[in-house]
């Protein structure tokens, strides 16, 4: 998912709504704006696209300084209209309106804990956990006291936007698992799950909100606090890897050139005899050209993508996602013909994608295929709001490299390790539990997905 929030500028809702153009490639189920004015907090939400539930006449019915919004893709909690965030809270303290990206791993314990305390539950998903968590620790005094009581209770991946009628609150889990960046527009302030939707809306990126950190937004300026002493670096692998747009910079490396410099680690660990280097656009295209130059291997658009059809990942059913695929790709002909490709792709999870592909190249004359992926096998699922949560999904939990190399049909196969991720973003620490099985925090519930106790 994605979050994006305006405080302090003029039109803030129409602020966000190409805010949430620029981050719709992290979500593209639903989204919403809530915007407060006067105190008062007016929405609109809907399922699709931003530019197919936000129109001029819906958007004009939002007004203020402050807004935040949210563009979804389902994980935990599922699709709809009663999950379209931001979701919106009376309380007899004052309304507030909350979105999130990410995923809560003691999200059962928590809701128990609520409904035996008496709340009750509307939708599935976190961000309500987070909401009744607030209520229930708020004695009317200061709102960011039952804030910091609540955040402590959550265990998981998360970034949040919090918007009170006067004030906006940004907050990190203490892992630093997801993305949030704050930027300076004009006399306000922007918050944003990345930096590539801060540069769309003309502002300047300041800093990135710490892990286990919670920034307050209001006219006395932003602040900061703490919200737990417990902290770590495990910024999500998969966000370089897959997810954030390559004009992004995350905690101040810039995606693309973290790609780049992962395909040309990629050529240093996996050498390929190969005429010529084809990335999987669009995510795998900055590793290709990483693999090309280290290679001295020249980088061939062999693959053309329809642009208009969403990422299949994101369609919900396997049928869907089969279909997704074929549409998807068409393989350059007088590119690949006769020749020897290595094909560089991002990731592996179920393996559809890289099997449609090497067909796809062989069908259109490659004589060899030769696989590399720029991450390394995918063993493990997410539990923090990115990827799949079960094993049986994942082709890397049930097979070795030369099984998986055999199933999608490939001249050869081989991963980026572990090492050369972390060096490839400069990294001491990052988040890589789908690949290693070290997850950063409790698994609550889901130590069963894993056969763990
Ligand atoms: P597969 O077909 O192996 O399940 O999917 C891997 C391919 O799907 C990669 O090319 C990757 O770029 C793309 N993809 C689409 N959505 C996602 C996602 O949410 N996570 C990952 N890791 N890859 C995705
Ligand atoms: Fe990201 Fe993988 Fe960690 Fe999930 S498990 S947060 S996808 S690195
Ligand atoms: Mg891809």
């Amino acid at each position: 998912c994605g979050v994006f929030g305006v405080f302090g500028v003029d039109d803030a809702p129409g602020i966000v709504y190409y805010g949430l153009h620029a981050l719709q490639h992290r979500g593209q189920e639903a989204c919403g704006i809530v915007s407060a004015e006067e105190g008062r907090l007016a929405s609109v939400k809907g399922e699709g696209l931003v530019t197919e539930v936000f129109n001029g006449d819906n958007l004009s019915t939002l007004h203020g300084r402050m807004a935040i919004g949210h563009v979804r893709y389902s994980t935990a909690g599922g699709g709809g209209r009663e999950n379209v965030q931001p979701f919106v809270f009376r309380h007899h303290t004052g309304d507030f309106a909350l979105a999130h990206n990410g995923n809560l791993v003691n999200s059962r314990e928590l809701v128990r804990y609520l409904e035996d305390k008496g709340s009750l539950f509307h939708s599935t998903s976190d961000s309500e956990i987070l909401a009744h968590l607030i209520k229930k620790e708020h004695s009317s005094e200061h709102r960011i006291f039952a804030i910091i009581d609540a955040l402590n209770m959550l265990e998981g991946g998360f970034a949040f936007l919090i918007m009170t009628e006067n004030r906006l609150y940004a907050c990190r889990d203490k892992y630093g698992l997801r993305p949030l960046s704050i930027g300076r527009l004009n006399d306000g302030w922007v918050v944003s799950s990345e930096t590539c939707a801060l540069d769309i809306v003309g502002a300047e990126f300041v800093r990135d909100v710490n892990p286990g950190e919670i920034v307050t937004l209001d006219r006395n300026g932003i602040r900061s606090r703490d919200y737990s002493m417990y902290k770590r670096n495990c910024m999500c692998a998969m966000e370089y890897i897959y997810f954030a747009r390559p004009d992004s910079d995350i905690e101040c490396c810039n995606v693309h050139a973290f790609r780049k410099e992962s395909g040309r680690l990629l050529f240093e660990e996996a050498p390929a005899d190969a005429d010529v280097v084809i990335g999987v656009p669009d995510s795998s295209l900055s590793a290709a050209i990483g693999y090309s130059e280290a290679s001295g291997i020249p980088y061939e658009m062999g693959l053309v993508k329809n642009r208009y059809i969403g990422r299949t990942f994101i369609q919900p059913s396997q049928a869907m996602r089969e279909k997704g695929v074929k549409m998807k790709l068409s393989a350059v002909r007088s590119l690949v013909a006769g020749k020897r490709v290595a094909l560089i792709d991002d990731s592996i999870v179920r393996g559809t994608t890289s099997l449609r592909i090497v067909r796809l190249l062989k069908a259109a004359g490659a004589k060899e295929v030769h696989v590399r992926i720029a991450s390394p096998k995918m063993t493990h699922p997410c539990f923090y709001g990115v990827d799949t949560s079960t094993c049986d999904q994942l082709i890397g939990h049930r097979c070795s490299v030369e099984e998986i190399c055999r199933q999608i049909e490939a001249d050869s196969l081989a991963f980026l390790s572990e090492g050369a991720l972390l060096r490839a973003g400069n990294r001491k620490e990052m988040c890589m539990a789908c690949f290693t099985g070290r997850y950063p925090t409790a698994l609550y519930e889901h130590a069963a997905e894993i056969g763990r106790k």
